[in-house]
């Protein structure tokens, strides 16, 4: 099963592939984390998205597609995955189509009030990459992960500055992913809304999984 995961940045696209991957082992794309790992081990990539991704602006297509089509060459791809973050442009979604068309486009439909308060409030571990939220989802020790104990860090593009630049290029550029996946008749809406447990059941039930 090919699916791809768009909507607003901290719509939970992540949390809920993370849990899809844990339960139904379908592998987890994420460009986001990707190019956030370039940038962690400064390779060439990294030194040239760094800037990109702190001002919250979007990487060139043909760089973007160049490493989701590495990366889904990889065996572990073989029986399908989940695209979270990919296609974010028209150029990404239409050249996708060619070059490995998709099953399914998931919409997380989510308001942008919402989605400031997850992004500011969101909390990450470095080490197991789980995803707190000093709002909604606070971990059991102040700045702690549950899992490993290792301090907890902010992502440098969860500042409100950026979190609207963000915001701007999504409505901007990625929105329109939803038109185009409904005139492929391939596009399935969730209420992202809601907790990560109700968006995954819903999902769930949505693909028949
Ligand atoms: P994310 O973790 O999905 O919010 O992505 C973080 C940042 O990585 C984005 O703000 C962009 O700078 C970059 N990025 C991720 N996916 C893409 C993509 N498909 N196209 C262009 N840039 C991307």
């Amino acid at each position: 099963m090919k699916l791809v995961f768009f909507g607003a940045p901290g719509a939970g696209k992540g949390t809920i592939a993370k849990i899809l991957f844990d339960e139904k082992k379908i592998v987890h794309i994420s460009t986001g984390d990707l190019f956030r790992e370039a940038i962690k081990n400064m390779t060439e990539l990294g030194q040239k998205v760094s800037s990109i991704l702190e001002k919250g602006e979007l990487v060139p297509d043909e760089l973007t597609i160049a490493l989701v089509e590495e990366r889904t060459k990889k065996p572990d791809c073989a029986k399908g995955y989940i695209l979270d973050g990919f296609p974010r442009t028209m150029v990404q979604a239409e050249r996708w189509e060619e070059i490995d068309p998709i099953d399914t486009a998931v919409y997380f439909d989510i308001d942008d009030e919402l989605v400031r308060k997850r992004l500011s409030g969101r909390r990450m571990c470095p080490k197991c990459g789980a995803i707190y939220n000093i709002f909604f989802s606070q971990p059991k020790k102040e700045g702690l992960c549950d899992n490993d104990g290792e301090t907890l860090f902010i992502r440098k593009d969860d500042g409100l500055e950026t979190i609207n630049n963000r915001l701007s290029v999504y409505h901007g550029q990625t929105e329109p992913l939803l038109g185009f996946y409904k005139n492929l008749n391939k596009e399935i809406a969730i209420d992202a809304s809601v907790s990560a447990d109700e968006s995954y059941k819903q999902i769930k039930g949505k693909l028949g999984l």
